[in-house]
C-alpha cells in the first residue's frame, strides 16, 4: 500500500480522519467509519507482523462480541473463540469457587486473544482497499487547533503531510499524541502498582474450561486459553524481576502452588514466549484538544487483572465513530465536543473494577497472615455471597450498553 496522496502535491495527502496507531482502538475506529462511508487514513509505526503477533489481553465483553458480529467481524472469534459462561477463583488447593457469570447476568465474555481481533480487522481494512500504513516513524503533529490539523510522518524513506478534519490519536501510552496535548490541558492521574506480571505462552492444554484467577498467600496466578490447544498463564513477581532469572521448573512450581485446586492440577507444556508485564493505572482527563482526540491506552492504561483495557479501547472507538458520524451526517459537532467529558466516567468505573480486582487477588508487599485472612475473606464473600457475585458478574462481562450499541448501528 502506497503512502495517500492528492493533487496538493508531491506527498501531500488529505483525508477526513487520521488516525495514528494500529492497535485495537485505532483498527475499530477505522472499521467502524470505513463503514460509516468516512475516509480515514491509518498509520502504524511497526510492521504487520509485529501488530499481529503482540500477546496482551484475550477478554472482550459481551456487547463487544455482540458488536462484532454486526460489523461483519464475528465468523472467526465465533467459530474459534472460547464463550465463558463462568470464572473461577482459587485462593489455595482447599479454597475454589466458581462465579457462573451467565447464570448472574443472562450474558457471557468472549475469550478472544486480541491478536485474534487485530488480524481480523487489518485483513477487512486491507481487504477493501483502504489506506494503513505500517512502518511508519517521525510522525508530528502540527496545527490542532485549527480546522486542518496535519500529521507529518516518513514512509518508505520520504517524508509526507497529511491534511485532516479530526486527528485521533491511538497510538498507546508511550505514543507522540498524548505529549501534543498542552501540558495546562493535561491532567494525568496515574498510579504504579508494587508488582508485575510474570507471563508465559505454553503449548498445554488447559486444564479447566475457564479463566483461573489464583489469589494465593505467595502472590497472584491467572490460567487463560489461547485456542488451539495454548495456555497463558500469568502470576505476580517483584517489579525488578529479569525474566531470565527464573529456570523453567520454578516457573511451573510457582504457578502448581498458586493455581492447583481441588484435585486438579494445571497442564505443563513447552514455553513458547516469556515476557514481564508492569502493573500501571493512569487516566488522562482531558482526552481532547482541539482538533486532536485521545483514544484507548494513549488516554488510559488499566492494570490487566480486571480485562478491561481492550474492553475500553474499543468502547473509546465506538464512541468516537458515533460523534464523527454526527458531525458528518447532521453537522452536530456536540458529540465531538462531549467526547471526553462523555468517556470519562466509564473509564473511571472501568478503573474501580480492576483495581479492586488488583487488591483482592495481589499479595502487597509486607502483607502479614492477617491481611492474607481479610483478603480471602473478602474473595469468599465476593464467591458465595449472591448480590456481590452478581455486580461482580456484571461488571466481568460489562454491564448492558444497547444504547451504545443502538446508537453506532442506527442508520
Ligand atoms: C504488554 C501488555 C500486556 C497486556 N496484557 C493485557 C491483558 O492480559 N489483559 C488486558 O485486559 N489488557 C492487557 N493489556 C492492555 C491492552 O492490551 C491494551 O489496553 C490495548 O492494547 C489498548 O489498545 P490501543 O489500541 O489503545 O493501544 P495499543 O494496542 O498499544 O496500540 C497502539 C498502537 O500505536 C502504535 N504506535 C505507537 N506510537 C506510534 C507512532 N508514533 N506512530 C504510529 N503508530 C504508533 C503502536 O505500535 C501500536 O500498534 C496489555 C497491555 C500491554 C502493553
Amino acid at each position: 500500500m502506497t503512502a495517500p496522496m492528492s493533487s496538493q502535491g508531491a506527498n501531500q495527502g488529505r483525508t477526513q480522519v487520521g488516525i495514528i496507531g494500529a492497535g485495537p482502538a485505532g483498527l475499530m475506529l477505522a472499521h467502524l467509519l470505513q463503514r460509516a462511508g468516512i475516509d480515514c487514513v491509518l498509520l502504524e509505526s511497526r510492521s504487520r507482523f509485529h501488530v499481529e503477533n503482540r500477546l496482551r489481553a484475550a477478554v472482550l465483553e459481551h456487547d463487544l462480541a455482540t458488536l462484532l458480529r454486526q460489523v461483519g467481524l464475528g465468523e472467526r472469534m465465533d467459530r474459534v473463540g472460547i464463550p465463558q459462561e463462568g470464572i473461577r477463583l482459587h485462593a489455595a488447593p482447599d479454597h475454589a469457587w466458581r462465579i457462573d457469570l451467565a447464570a448472574h447476568t443472562g450474558r457471557t465474555a468472549m475469550l478472544w486473544g486480541q491478536y485474534e481481533l487485530v488480524r481480523d480487522l487489518i485483513a477487512a481494512r486491507l481487504d477493501a482497499g483502504a489506506p494503513l500504513l505500517f512502518n511508519v516513524d517521525a510522525v508530528r503533529l502540527d496545527d490542532l487547533d485549527t480546522h486542518r490539523p496535519r500529521i507529518n510522518y516518513r514512509h518508505d524513506g520520504e517524508v509526507f503531510t497529511l491534511d485532516c478534519d479530526f486527528i485521533a490519536g491511538c497510538d498507546g501510552f508511550n505514543g507522540i499524541c498524548r505529549a501534543a496535548l498542552p501540558s495546562e490541558r493535561l491532567a494525568m492521574h496515574q498510579h504504579a502498582w508494587p508488582f508485575s506480571w510474570f507471563g508465559i505462552l505454553t503449548e498445554a492444554d488447559p486444564a479447566w474450561p475457564e479463566l483461573v484467577y489464583g489469589g494465593h498467600p505467595d502472590g497472584f496466578a491467572l490460567a487463560s486459553m489461547r485456542p488451539p490447544g495454548l495456555t497463558r498463564f500469568f502470576f505476580q513477581c517483584d517489579p525488578d524481576e529479569d525474566v531470565h532469572s527464573w529456570s523453567t521448573d520454578r516457573i511451573w512450581q510457582t504457578l502448581h502452588r498458586r493455581l492447583d485446586a481441588g484435585g486438579t492440577s494445571l497442564g505443563e507444556g513447552h514455553i513458547i514466549q516469556r515476557s514481564i508485564i508492569p502493573l500501571r493505572s493512569a487516566v488522562t482527563e482531558t482526552m481532547q484538544h482541539g482538533r486532536l482526540y485521545l483514544l484507548g491506552d494513549a488516554a488510559h492504561l488499566l492494570p490487566p487483572t480486571g480485562a478491561k483495557g481492550l474492553n475500553v479501547a474499543v468502547h473509546d472507538a465506538v464512541h468516537f465513530a458515533t460523534a464523527v458520524r454526527a458531525w458528518y451526517a447532521q453537522a452536530d459537532f456536540g458529540p465531538m465536543a462531549r467526547f471526553s467529558e462523555e468517556r470519562i466516567e466509564a473509564i473511571w468505573n472501568a478503573q474501580r473494577f480492576c483495581a479492586s480486582m488488583t487488591r483482592l487477588l495481589h499479595r502487597m508487599p509486607g502483607e502479614d497472615s492477617f491481611g492474607y485472612r481479610l483478603r480471602l475473606a473478602e474473595i469468599a464473600y465476593l464467591a458465595e455471597n449472591r448480590f456481590a457475585a452478581r455486580s461482580f458478574a456484571e461488571s466481568y462481562v460489562g454491564s448492558a450498553n444497547e444504547e451504545m450499541l443502538e446508537a453506532y448501528l442506527r442508520p
